[in-house]
């Protein structure tokens, strides 16, 4: 039997991250927790409503990137689910560990206590290329990365038997902007194009978004044509323009393209503008990981180029 595949939107305010959970004979696995305490309890019960007609049990929950809203509210999933592990692999928990501090300070300044842990859950450090839900031998889940996506640190996972991906936000939905906020130089965009690229030789039939607004499903050739559409018009307006456009040409130039994505325009194209609009509004705040700095070598090494 392959191994089955679900997922659960969080709310708008939550960005509508995704959360996805493999389902096989005997356990489970979760990825990318929510970002918000309320959409984590909403998380729990569907969790259990999934897992409940065959009694599966929750072996795990995985972290796909540093981002805060694909792991912040881990804790009442893990508090539900006591026997359930949590990990990721080392280069996202290093991602997590360069900026948590100030992290866990601003968040609950935006959107109150009574939404963000105090303390949110940091995962341990997985060190396997692989792993195997028992009773699923023959079923292997693959961790690919670390690849490019909206961050630098990105695992995928790949269940090669099942064809399915679960791609953090590699890849967002046709429904969504993209953040791409972090793609400060040629060769963070260009390891990103190459993230896509992969994921269309894989060949999957089925993929997991980073982000989906609800009532959208996702689609691999529709959601992977934005993705290209929307790294390619970033490339020719930002990243080669020959000049420095003004903050409110990208955002209506963004907003004008992907008229579809009508959700949380501030978040993303707010400060998609602001940090590359001339005489835009730096989010210094989001400046952690110096992704700049990092040459191609660090970022597609899996090429060898
Ligand atoms: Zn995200």
């Amino acid at each position: 039997m392959p191994l089955q595949s679900y997922y659960h939107v969080s709310s708008e305010k939550g960005l509508s991250s995704v959360t996805s959970l493999i389902v096989g004979s005997k356990e489970a696995v979760l990825f990318d927790p929510p970002f918000l305490i309320p959409d984590a309890n909403d998380t729990v019960t569907w969790i259990k409503n999934t897992l409940s007609t065959q009694n599966q049990k929750l072996k795990a929950v995985f972290v796909t990137h540093h981002h805060p809203d694909h792991f912040f509210s881990a804790n009442p999933i893990l508090e539900a689910f006591p026997e359930a592990r949590f990990f990721a692999a080392p280069y996202v928990l290093a991602g997590i560990n360069n900026e948590y501090d100030d992290k866990v300070v601003y968040w609950p300044s935006i959107f109150g206590r009574e939404n963000i842990p105090e303390k949110p859950r940091k995962p341990d450090p997985f060190e396997y290329s692989f792993f195997i839900l028992e009773g699923d031998p023959d079923s292997p889940v693959h961790l690919l990365g670390p690849v490019q996506g909206d961050s630098v640190d990105h695992t995928i996972f790949w269940l090669p038997k099942e064809r399915t991906l679960i791609c953090g936000d590699t890849v967002y939905a046709r429904s969504t902007h993209v953040w791409v906020e972090e793609v400060e130089s040629a060769a963070l965009l260009e390891a990103w194009q190459r993230t896509i690229q992969l994921i269309e030789h894989l060949n999957p039939m089925k993929l997991i978004p980073g982000h989906i607004e609800s009532g959208w499903e996702p689609d691999v050739a529709a959601d992977l044509a934005h993705m290209k559409k929307y790294l390619s018009l970033f490339g020719e307006k930002i990243t080669y323009a020959p000049k420095k456009a003004q903050v409110n040409e990208l955002y209506e130039f963004f907003k004008n393209s992907f008229p579809q994505a009508d959700k949380n325009l501030d978040f993303f194209l707010g400060h998609l503008s602001n940090q590359f609009g001339e005489g835009g509004k730096v989010w210094e705040e989001n400046r952690h990981q110096n992704a700049g700095e990092r040459g191609r070598e660090r970022l597609q090494g899996y090429w060898f180029s």
